[in-house]
Parts: C-alpha cells; structure tokens; sequence
C-alpha cells in the first residue's frame, strides 16, 4: 500500500515536471545557439560599394541589419524550418511592431515597388530568425527593443568621431564602443584614389533569451579592418 502511494506520488512529479519542461523547452524550430549578434549597418558604408544600388534618401543613422543566432564556438546556424513567404503579410507580427520596423530596420536597396522593407525583413526571418526557435512576433519584438536601446552614433559623436570622410585611428573606436566589446566590421572605400577600410557595421552581443544587451565575451574585435586607420563615411 505504502509502495503504490510512493510509486503514485513519482509519477506525478514527473508529469508536473515533464510539462513544466516542455513549457521552458523551445519550439522544434529551436537550433543550439548560445547567443544574438544584433547587427547594425551604417547605411553609407554599404551604399557607397561599387555596384550598390540604393533608394534615394540613404539614412545617416545606424540601422538594423538582423539579429543573428551564434554559438560560443562560432558557428552562425542559418535556414532552419519555418521560413515565411512574406513578414508583414505573415499576420504574425502586430502592427506596433512593424511600425518600429518599419523605422529602424529599413531596406537600403532600390527596389521596383515599394520599400523592400518586408522583403529584407522576410530574407533575415528565413536565413537566421529562423534558428531562434522563437515566433515571428517575438523576434522581431525584440530586435527592435534591444535595437532602440542604443545610438551608436551619438556614442561616437560624444567620443570625436564623426561620419566625416576622415581616418580615426582604430583604438578610437575600440575606446568609444569599449562598453560593448563588439565586433566591428569594415569594408573598402576608394578614398583619395587609394582602397581605405570603412566602418560598415558594429555586431552587439543579444542575452540568447533577447533581454539585455552584454559586453561580448572574445572583449573588442575588429573584422575585416586592416591593421591602420579606418574612415567613418559620411
Ligand atoms: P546576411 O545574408 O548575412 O544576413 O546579410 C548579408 C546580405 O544582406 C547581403 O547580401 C547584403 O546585400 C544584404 N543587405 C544588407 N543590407 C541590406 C538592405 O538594406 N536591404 C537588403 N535587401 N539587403 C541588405
């Protein structure tokens, strides 16, 4: 008698924690990943490329380019289940949402109708939201929240640089982004008929639950910048 009661009072305690488990378990969607990179893209930097082609009007403001699943080890899974054919069609994002979007994460690209921005958002949904595991609407929530939390150009401002065509040397970013230890990524620029490295994006560190922005664990690092002065193009 006292055996079936024990046996009865285990067998609760694992369906209690069974769907307790299930309920803290992502959906099958989810990849292992153990962090974001919420990626930033200084819009002048990528539209000056030779062969970009961009909408009029390119911002002078750092703007999303995605938030990006990774693991400690460097891996960056991409293209799991749950690909959308279109963002804002999907009715899976609220219209508050998109309209944080539809400001802070616009298509630079030219395009024949249109923004493009439901088409840039659908490519980064499809490519890497994908492997969060998590909904569209809380994604998509939560970029633009960690994303609104910071001014990376104000931050560079109050530290003397300026998105002036001018050369800074690169322990003047790695100072004024110091808090971050982000990534910091460059690519070429003709400038004064040489190839100079430009600052394009700064890759922040996202809590894998999408709470809180964090100082990245490898401290500062430069991708792509060569060993000299990089140009912040204006
Ligand atoms: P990833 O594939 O790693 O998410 O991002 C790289 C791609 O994003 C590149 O092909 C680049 O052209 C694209 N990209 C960056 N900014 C924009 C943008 O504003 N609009 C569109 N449509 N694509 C962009």
């Amino acid at each position: 008698m006292r055996s079936m009661k024990v046996n009865g009072i285990a067998v609760a305690t694992a369906v209690v924690a069974c769907s307790w488990l299930s309920f803290l378990a992502p959906t099958s969607n989810a990849q292992n990943f153990d962090f974001f990179y919420l990626v930033m893209q200084w819009p002048p930097a990528f539209c000056n490329q030779p062969g970009a082609r961009c909408k009029p009007r390119i911002p002078r403001t750092f703007t999303i380019h995605g938030m990006w699943p990774q693991t400690n080890s460097g891996g960056s899974p991409q293209d799991c289940p749950g690909a959308v054919p279109d963002v804002r069609r999907s009715g899976q994002v609220d219209e508050a949402t998109l309209g944080l979007m539809d400001r802070q994460w616009p298509n630079l690209k030219r395009v024949r109708r249109g923004n493009g921005n439901s088409q840039f958002w659908t490519y980064e949904w499809n490519k890497h939201g994908t492997c969060s595991g998590w909904s569209l609407q809380s994604y998509f929530r939560a970029t633009v929240d960690r994303a609104s939390g910071v001014d990376l150009l104000r931050e560079l401002r109050s530290n003397g640089i300026q998105p002036d065509n001018q050369l800074y040397a690169r322990n003047r970013f790695r100072n004024a982004l110091g808090r971050y230890s982000a990534v910091i990524s460059c690519n070429n620029v003709r400038r004064r008929r040489t190839i100079s490295k430009q600052i394009h994006e700064i890759w922040l560190c996202v809590h894998k639950d999408g709470s809180r922005i964090f100082p990245c664990a490898r401290g500062t690092r430069f991708r792509n910048c060569g060993g000299g002065a990089i140009v912040f193009s204006s």
